[in-house]
């Protein structure tokens, strides 16, 4: 089965969809199904995604924070005859998920791969996207650039930079190898302690799997019902409204359950009322106390005056992350009171002065993506003072362009496969029925988008998210506006929100044909 090539596809499509993660690969099948001429121009050279690209995004220990059989599909003809090993899968077995995906879909035959757009105009006069794209290189730079099978670790005198969810990864993979195999030195430069949950892997059977299936179709109806995404809601009911046996007991369930049930099946103010939220975070110290021997790691990695809300900043899944810190051969750098002030050839160097010599560095600090619309303005420049779109889907001035998962949708507090689900399904459905009604362009209009960064802002503003510097504010990029990037309303009210626009006959969009 040939993969599809760019320079085949100069002709018109009536849909073209870029990218082939999850968001993309759930498009195409629908289009394809709903008869539409559809073709996904993919930069990299495989299905999967941010999270699968071989070339982006590897390194050790890397794995999803969602538990089977919340990070796949939720169609039958997918999930039914597949099986993981793991609850929490890592990468090698979401490449082969993504390859049994190819095989039951037959996805590839319609991915131009290694296509990357590098620029689009709208053609007022047809109402069509014109795209440009271009072979995009391989890079072999890595951004969190190692590979477990191709680097040996061992005697080596390894940093790692960064405490987000690669750092997590890499460190306790790292910290936690066989003396055989791990390095001599370990050092984690961390600037904000990551206020990391415990993950609770397990290993899967087919047998239990077989029995859970029984229950998928309930797990994928609710998972679109829920704040997070996930098969699991809120507590209803107020931290404070819970006797201290109540909460004692809510609080260690969720702990033993593990995973993100600690911050979405919580009290249901623990998001926005400080007060529960420091109780909770002083339960989450306690547990991470109890794991770390010595006092002035303690104070570090879980400080006893929280640094920000508990999730009010992306919290990571750990497994062994705070026990590695207990071995003779790793160390923490507080690089908050001390920061790094250069990357030096022997290693990294810090403003007191210190030289830490080492022989890899792993930079662990996150990722980083000209489409003009109608007046010739990018994406980038309307962005500049700050993010607007409608309903997190589309913005002013860029008609019949649509994306998912993105800025101002429920994007990075909802799982991933849920987003590119129900986000999707509003798009297609919009999609058919401008063909249905013959209309060829859909515009948001500016006030809709005004409107709708107010309710994003308005929702932030009744949680604690404000209260932490994150990439959940954009705040990880110098010179970007700090506000909040995301609708924090849940992802069930924010479904229903989009429906209720398209009921009303999609609201706040200017609909017409040439
Ligand atoms: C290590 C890691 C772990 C994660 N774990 C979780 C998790 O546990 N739960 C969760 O919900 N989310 C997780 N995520 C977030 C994850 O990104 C999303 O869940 C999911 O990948 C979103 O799918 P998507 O298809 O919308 O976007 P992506 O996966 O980002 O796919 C976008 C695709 O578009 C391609 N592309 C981008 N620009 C262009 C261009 N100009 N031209 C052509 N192609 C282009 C990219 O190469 C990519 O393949 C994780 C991410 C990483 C990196």
């Amino acid at each position: 089965m040939g993969d599809a090539s760019a320079a085949t596809y100069d002709h018109d499509l009536e849909v073209l969809v870029i990218g082939a993660g999850f968001s993309g690969i759930y498009q195409l099948y629908h289009y394809r199904k709903l008869g539409y001429s559809v073709k996904i121009f993919e930069a990299e050279n495989d299905l999967g995604g941010v999270c699968l690209s071989r070339n982006r995004t590897t390194y050790p220990g890397i794995r999803v924070d969602m538990p089977v059989p919340m990070y796949e599909f939720s169609l039958e003809e997918l999930w039914k005859d597949w099986w993981w090993t793991e609850r929490y899968p890592g990468q090698k077995e979401l490449f082969a998920y993504f390859a049994y995906v190819n095989e039951k879909l037959d996805v590839k035959k319609d991915v131009c791969f290694g296509t990357r757009v590098v620029e689009a105009y709208f053609n007022t006069d047809e109402n069509r996207w014109i795209v440009k794209a271009e072979n995009a290189m391989v890079s072999i730079i890595r951004r969190t650039g190692l590979e477990e099978k191709t680097i040996d670790f061992k005697g080596k005198r390894v940093g790692v930079i960064g405490t987000g969810a690669s750092g997590v990864q890499i460190s306790q993979t790292l910290g936690g190898m066989a003396e055989e195999h791990a390095p001599e030195k370990l050092i984690v430069f961390q600037r904000t302690p990551n206020l990391a949950l415990p993950m609770r892997q397990t290993k899967l059977d087919r047998e239990t799997q077989e029995k859970d299936k029984v229950h998928y179709p309930t797990l994928y109806r609710r998972r679109r019902q829920t704040t997070a995404g996930l098969h699991y809601d809120r507590f209803p009911k107020n931290f404070f409204d819970a006797s201290p046996e109540e909460r004692l007991l809510l609080l260690e369930h969720l702990w033993q359950t593990g995973g993100f049930s600690f911050l979405f099946a919580n009290f249901q103010d623990v998001l926005t009322n400080r007060d529960a939220n420091n109780e909770v975070y002083a339960f989450w110290r306690q547990k991470v106390w109890e794991r770390l021997k010595n006092p002035d790691l303690r104070e570090k990695l879980a400080p006893t005056v929280p640094p920000h809300p508990l999730g009010a900043k992306r919290s990571s899944l750990e497994q062994n992350y705070y026990d590695v810190f207990n071995n003779a051969n790793v160390q923490l750098v507080d690089t908050l009171s001390c920061p790094i002030e250069e990357i030096t050839p022997q290693g990294v160097k810090t403003a007191d002065g210190v030289e830490y010599e080492l022989d890899l560095i792993v930079l662990a600090t996150g990722y980083r993506w000209a489409i003009h619309g109608v007046d010739g303005t990018t994406i980038k420049d309307k962005w500049k003072e700050g993010v607007y779109t409608y309903l997190g889907l589309t913005c002013a001035g860029f008609p019949n362009l649509f994306f998912v998962f993105g800025p101002h949708g429920p994007t990075a507090v909802c799982s991933g496969p849920t987003c590119a689900e129900t986000e999707g399904e509003w798009i297609i459905s919009c999609i058919k029925s401008l063909r249905e009604n013959n209309m060829t362009r859909i515009e948001a209009t500016r006030e809709a988008e005004i409107n709708w960064r107010q309710q994003v802002m308005d929702e932030a503003a009744a949680r604690l998210f404000s209260t932490a510097k994150s990439w959940y504010m954009g705040a990880n990029i110098p010179g970007k506006a700090v506000e909040i990037l995301m609708y924090t309303g849940g992802a069930a009210k924010y479904t229903r929100i989009c429906n209720e626009v398209a009921e009303k006959g999609y609201e706040g969009f200017i609909i017409s044909k040439v």
